[in-house]
């Protein structure tokens, strides 16, 4: 296979050659640089490599140029590559423009000109985007290969596994994608096996729980030591940080989550408020740059395992494990965060998973492609995931109790009146969904009239109520009304704090009833309930947790 492609585009021939020049003297070894010198030509290069069936990793364009300019160029090379890295280059003076660009047309990067030297403002921002784009290119390259029916809930489990532990793979439908049966027929695979999950190697894992496939995989499902100085429950950006920081602090460090790294907001497909991320970042991005960093400084890190108990045993916390094993640690971090409740409309719980999905928008979208799809709820976890299933839904309805600017960010709510497939249903509420074995229809009943409707959807998204995952902590740990935990000062309020908490000083800041246990993230009882907060409680988490060891 040829080395995916590099391409730039500039009219001015010297800026051209410096970029090309700059560009091959790093990156030659794994990618070929090409160049055009207008807009058309850039398109047309773009358009005889998808012929050849080549990679297109990367386009840095500049922005004025005759013709076409690099935001329109960048724009349409993304219906050809919807992956390839797309960068502005501009000069000082268009840098608002650039911006503009970031958030029009959905620019991965603005690079300022003159770049010099490369070493500190080109090559580093051009590895990141590429790390970014080898890890979401890889499923094409790699051997994994899932296959199965769509509407089979199982399917959905192990895709959703894969997915959120960005683990590449190949979705193979039975009935929709055409090599499926001779792939099924190779592997001697009959429909009771599926789904099934296919190696490199030739082996095959038939209708697997995701614990087989992470051990399948080679991942680690066992503690390396027997006691730790901080155990984090929970990899969402709460428990990360707390790991990055736990680890970089030189303590024992162990993180475990039930499900995969980046909890609610590796769900999310664009964060766009996130510190430092000026074009925004998808939440999976963020996550294989979190995980990266905190296993890199040692944090060791347990997926999927869940804790399902814990007890203080002479100021040790045992946590217990789903898989019967025990872990014991001298201060224990609560990250479990919130999940979604159940919804109560007739008809959800049997088509969960077979039409109906909670959250999940990434990893079904690309099943909905040309179909009607329904979003409900109002919050900006909706928002977002109504603006990533319109890229591949024909129509997209909101279904929500009161009016969208109550309950979602302006920004979201001006993109969504922006996309022309995206349509809002407001003082309305999911009444029932109906179908034979899998999701067919929906009925939607409005708020002001009583009046009923239905509509042929093919798939749910459900993104309202949450609650906190707060019933493996401890006995002793003392929660609000809400099951949210308390901590710090808020326990104060607890009518029951004096009888609890023994010790002869005040809880810090983030700590809970039991000395020693802490909880920081949405699990906790006041949580801002946003990616930057988590993972600053989760950063501010680890300074605490030394100071309880400095006091015992
Ligand atoms: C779709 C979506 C989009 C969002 N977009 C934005 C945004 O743009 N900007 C923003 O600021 N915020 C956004 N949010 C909110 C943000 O994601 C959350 O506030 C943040 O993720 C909370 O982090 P956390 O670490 O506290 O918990 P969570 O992210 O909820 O992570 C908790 C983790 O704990 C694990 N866990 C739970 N129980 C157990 C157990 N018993 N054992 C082991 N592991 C367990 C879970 O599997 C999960 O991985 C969004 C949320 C959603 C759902």
């Amino acid at each position: 296979m040829s080395k995916p492609v590099l391409l730039v585009v500039d009219d001015d021939p010297q800026v051209l050659a410096a970029v090309r020049r700059d560009l091959r003297s790093r990156y030659r070894a794994d990618y070929t640089v090409m160049g055009a010198s207008s807009g058309e030509e850039g398109l047309a290069t773009a358009r005889e490599l998808k012929t050849r069936g080549d990679s297109l990793a990367m386009v840095i364009s500049d922005q004025r140029m005759p013709g076409m300019l690099g935001v329109d160029l960048l724009t349409r090379c993304r219906e050809i590559y919807p992956l390839a890295r797309r960068v502005l280059l501009t000069a000082y003076s268009d840098i608002e423009a650039a911006v503009r660009a970031i958030n029009e047309a959905r620019l991965d990067h603005y690079l300022g000109k003159p770049w010099d030297p490369p070493e500190e403002l080109l090559f580093p921002v051009v590895d990141d985007l590429l790390d970014g784009w080898q890890a979401e290119v890889l499923p094409e390259a790699t051997g994994l290969r899932l296959v199965g029916h769509q509407w089979s809930p199982r399917s959905h489990a192990i895709k959703d596994f894969l997915a959120s532990n960005l683990v590449p793979y190949r979705w193979l439908e039975v009935g929709r994608d055409q090599d499926t049966q001779s792939v099924l027929d190779a592997a001697a695979l009959g429909f009771g096996d599926l789904p099934a999950l296919l190696f490199e190697d030739g082996s095959v894992l038939k209708n697997p729980e995701p614990r087989q496939v992470a051990e399948r995989l080679g991942r680690p499902l066992a503690a390396a030591y027997d006691l730790y100085d901080l155990v984090i429950v929970g990899a969402g950006p709460a428990g990360l940080a707390a790991a990055v920081y736990g680890a970089s602090e030189g303590l024992r460090t162990l993180l475990v989550d039930r499900h995969a790294p980046g909890g609610q907001a590796g769900t999310s497909s664009r964060i766009e408020n996130y510190l430092g991320f000026p074009a925004g970042v998808s939440g999976g991005e963020l996550t294989r740059r979190a995980l990266m960093q905190a296993q890199r400084l040692g944090a060791e890190f347990l997926v999927p395992i869940e804790v399902t108990g814990a007890a203080i045993d002479a100021g040790y916390k045992r946590l217990t494990l789903g898989d019967g094993r025990e872990v014991v640690t001298r201060t224990l971090l609560a990250a479990t965060g919130m999940v979604y409740r159940e919804h109560p409309a007739a008809g959800v719980s049997e088509h969960v998973g077979a039409g109906v999905y909670y959250g999940a928008a990434m990893t079904e979208a690309y099943a909905c492609r040309g179909c009607r799809v329904l979003v409900v709820g109002g919050g900006n976890s909706a928002g977002q995931g109504a603006m990533y299933l319109s890229r591949y839904a024909s129509e997209v309805q909101i279904v929500v109790r009161r009016d969208l600017s109550e309950t979602m960010s302006r920004y979201l709510v001006d993109q969504i009146a922006a996309t022309p497939n995206i349509h809002v249903r407001t003082r309305t509420e999911l009444e029932r969904v109906e179908g034979d074995g899998h999701l067919e229809r929906v009925v939607l009943r409005s708020l002001s009239d009583g009046s009923e409707v239905s509509e042929d959807v093919g798939a749910v998204f459900v993104f309202i109520g949450t609650r906190p995952r707060s019933d493996w902590l401890p006995a002793g740990v003392l929660k609000d009304a809400r099951c949210f935990v308390l901590t710090g000062r808020d326990l104060h309020a607890s009518e029951a704090y004096a009888r609890t908490w023994k010790a002869p000083r005040e809880p810090l800041l983030l700590e809970t009833s039991v000395p020693g246990v802490f909880a920081a993230g949405d699990v906790r009882a006041g949580a801002m309930n946003r990616v930057a907060a988590a993972v600053g409680e989760g950063s501010m988490a680890v300074r605490l947790v030394q100071e309880y060891l400095a006091l015992t």
